[in-house]
């Protein structure tokens, strides 16, 4: 009896801490393993985690995930190790044996790419912005020195896979009966951001150029992000899948928050520049009543105020 309700709280204890291995109950065709989601009609989504850089979870901590065609799967971003890349691609082969045609890189960040070296196979192109291969070789050796645990069990320049086949403004790649719409912007939360827009759906994977839930950060500009999301409240889309957050349903609403987080870092900037503040007063006295708002908000917000102090006092 003793040794039976052990088991049973050994069994619990094991559900609590790993509750994405749980069986889903009438799967229709999801993972079980990996926490894979079908979101949309053949679109299959893995959530990251809200934690920091530092953290042992840092490889996981973007959405990352696959749409199935009628003749192959084209996979969008891939995770911060080639350890998540391993695992998306095994969830992955329970659910499609079609070929994966394209892996597709929303940005340079390494919670977006350093799982590629996963997906490596003659079937496989990597697609990406047309700035990417050239932002890979600048990381490169960055990525594998901060990240060399990440990179597999013999890390090396090889490791980390750029692209071969680049977007210059927009393409469509052909799925089999789907077609899918790449999108490839001038600099904004960072120099390499690439969406693509399922049409059948019309699901919107926007990589990073929308955060919920965890603080946006960025190493691009902030005058060019907030354009092109001025530009992107036009678009018709059903189903928005940021790099980060939950999905939603409800656009241009997805990425309220977000606009008028950026907006404010834009506005009070600009202010405290006129009123000849320095960046230390700047960064102290900015956005601090969003404080409550945002997930690692603690961890990123200070970095935001200067790179958007730096953009802006240039004006
Ligand atoms: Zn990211």
């Amino acid at each position: 009896m003793i040794n039976m309700s052990k088991n049973i709280l050994f069994l619990v204890g094991l559900v609590l801490l790993f509750p994405a291995y749980l069986p889903l109950a009438s799967a229709g065709g999801e993972s079980e393993a990996f926490n894979l989601k079908q979101v949309a009609d053949g679109i299959y989504l893995h959530s990251g985690v809200h934690v920091d850089f530092d953290h042992p979870q840092h490889a996981d901590i973007a959405n990352i995930g696959f749409i199935i065609g009628n003749d192959c799967v084209a996979v969008i971003d891939t995770g911060g190790s080639i350890a998540i890349g391993q695992e998306l691609l095994l969830s992955l082969r329970e659910i499609s044996k079609l070929p994966i045609c394209y892996v597709i890189n929303t940005h340079v960040h390494f919670d977006h790419m350093l799982g590629n070296a996963a997906f490596l196979s003659d079937d496989t192109k990597f697609v990406g912005h047309q700035k990417l291969a050239d932002a890979v070789e600048h990381n490169r050796d960055f990525f594998l020195q901060q990240f060399n645990a990440d990179l597999g069990p013999t890390p090396n320049r090889d490791s980390i896979i750029g692209p071969d086949l680049t977007v210059d403004k927009t393409m469509d790649l052909d799925l089999g009966d789907r077609i899918i719409t790449l999108t490839a912007y001038p600099t904004a939360h960072s120099g390499t951001d690439l969406t693509v827009l399922d049409q059948q759906t019309k699901t919107f994977w926007a990589g990073d150029l929308i955060f919920r839930e965890r603080i946006p950060a960025f190493d691009g500009k902030l005058l060019g992000w907030l354009a092109v999301l001025e530009a992107l409240q036009n678009e018709v889309i059903n189903l928005a899948i940021p790099g980060h957050g939950t999905i939603s349903n409800d656009w241009p609403e997805t990425f309220a928050a977000e606009m008028s987080y950026l907006t404010m870092l834009q506005d009070d900037t600009r202010q405290a520049i006129a009123e000849g503040q320095f960046l230390e007063e700047a960064v102290d006295s900015i956005g601090k009543e969003e404080k409550q708002e945002w997930l690692l908000h603690e961890q990123h917000h200070s970095r935001n105020v200067t790179k958007a102090f730096t953009e802006l006092e240039w004006e």
